[in-house]
Parts: structure tokens; C-alpha cells; sequence
């Protein structure tokens, strides 16, 4: 089985300012962080360049959304282009905010990801069912469901990150149990054998997201099919450099 590089995003989501985003930047380049761990923070785009321009290199910056068409007439949007004008080199997709909130079809979101692929620039895919969906035992109907829109697009997922995040664990402080979210995982990577090819099930990270924290990353991390952490509320305080060091 090949071995997979453990992966820690932080989406800060529409929140900060200069100075918390220059502090939590000085935390992450003044930590011990653990060198095997590849680690890339989300701030909301306005604070992208001055990110990137702050922290330290070989931590890398990924915007939160992206555009699915070249630079032109869509106000409100960002590009592939600028993002890697600006050193941008992941961004997020497919975020349950978004999903819900702004209402973005897999269709939608899968234009995106295929889109920022061919321009250069790395996905952290998320996905994730709600608690009803849970409930009604739908849950890796749903998550393939979503993915599917990709892979039905985009063959070679070497560039893409799964992040499974399940709606009812987001920002809720109910963090999905270790069983529940290694049976997803595990779900996602023979769905991924079936779907794309044996060498994408072995080799994709496939992270967890949901209220992960500095007291919960360690047990979660030691699942076999748990590659890393999507973090939103702890990555903007100083315990994310807890959950970066999750496996040491
Ligand atoms: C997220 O925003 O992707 C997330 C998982 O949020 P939180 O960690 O706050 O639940």
C-alpha cells in the first residue's frame, strides 16, 4: 500500500483581520511543526497575498474558492490565473457552506475542480452529507454522488485532496466518532478503486473535517483511511499547531 503524506488544511472561512491573520501566521512560522506533515492554510481572499507574503516556505496558501472560467466579466470572482500569479497553489472546493448556503451543484463544483487542475493549481475537494441524509442511511450515496460529478470530468486525482466532512460535525463542536469517519473513509477509497483506478484508492489523501481539535486530532489520526484534518475553527488559534503534530 503506498504510503500518504498526512495532510492538515485550516479553512479560516470568512473570518479575521491584518493583525490575527499576521499573528497566526507568526505562530506557524515560529512552530515545531512536524516536517512530515504537508500543511496549507485557507484566509478569506482578501487576505491571500498577504498570507502568502508572511508565511514562511514550504507552508502553502489555498484560496477558499475559484472560478470555473478565464480571467473576464464575472464580477465577484477569482481565477485560476490570478491565484497562480499570486503563488496560490491549492484552493478548497465543494465546501458544505457553499454547497448549502450559496446553493453550488456538484456540476458547479466539479467545473471548478476540473478547471483549477488543468490551470496548475492543487483541490482540497470536500464532501459530506447532513444528518438527515445520515439518518435516512444515505450517506456514501450521497458523498459518492458528489465526488462522481469529478470523476465523471477529471481522471487523474493526483492533485486533489478528499476532505470528508460531514454537514452535522461542521462548527458544531460534534466531532463524527472514529469509527464513523474511518467507514467513510474506507467507503471513499474502494469507491475511488471502483470508479477511477487502484493506484488514485491508494495513493488520494483523504482527510476528515468537522470539528476536529487539539484533543480529538490523535485518535482520529491513528485510522488507517484518515489521511489528515480540514480544520475550521481551531486553525485560527494556536491548538492547530497541536493537530498539525497530530502524529508525532
Ligand atoms: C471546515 O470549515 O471545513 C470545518 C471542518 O470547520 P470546523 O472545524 O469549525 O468544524
Amino acid at each position: 500500500m503506498a504510503s500518504r503524506q498526512f495532510f492538515v488544511g485550516g479553512n479560516f472561512k470568512m473570518n479575521g483581520t491584518i493583525d490575527s491573520i499576521k499573528g497566526i501566521v507568526k505562530n506557524l512560522n515560529e512552530a515545531q511543526l512536524d516536517k512530515n506533515t504537508e500543511v496549507v492554510v485557507a484566509p478569506p481572499a482578501l487576505y491571500l497575498l498577504l498570507t502568502r507574503e508572511h508565511l514562511r516556505s514550504g507552508l502553502e496558501v489555498a484560496a477558499q474558492n475559484v472560478f470555473d472560467k478565464p480571467n473576464g466579466a464575472f464580477t465577484g470572482e477569482i481565477s485560476v490565473e490570478q491565484l497562480k500569479d499570486s503563488n496560490i497553489t491549492w484552493t478548497l472546493l465543494g465546501h458544505s457552506e457553499r454547497r448549502v448556503i450559496l446553493q453550488e451543484s456538484d456540476d458547479f463544483i466539479a467545473r471548478k475542480t476540473k478547471y483549477a487542475l488543468d490551470g496548475g493549481v492543487s483541490v482540497i475537494l470536500c464532501c459530506g452529507e447532513t444528518l438527515e441524509q445520515r439518518e435516512a442511511n444515505k450517506t456514501i450515496e450521497v458523498v459518492t454522488a458528489q465526488l462522481g460529478a469529478v470523476a465523471k470530468d477529471v481522471k487523474d486525482w493526483s492533485k486533489i485532496v478528499v476532505a470528508y466532512e460531514p454537514v452535522w460535525a461542521i462548527g458544531t463542536g460534534k466531532v463524527a466518532t472514529t469509527e464513523q469517519a474511518q467507514e467513510v473513509h474506507a467507503a471513499i477509497r474502494s469507491w475511488m478503486a471502483k470508479t477511477l483506478s487502484q493506484e488514485a484508492a491508494d495513493k488520494t489523501r483523504i482527510i476528515y473535517g468537522g470539528s476536529v481539535s487539539e484533543k480529538n486530532c490523535k485518535d482520529l489520526a491513528k485510522e488507517q483511511d484518515i489521511d489528515g484534518f480540514l480544520v475550521g475553527g481551531a486553525s485560527l488559534k494556536p491548538a492547530f499547531v497541536d493537530i498539525v503534530n497530530a502524529k508525532v
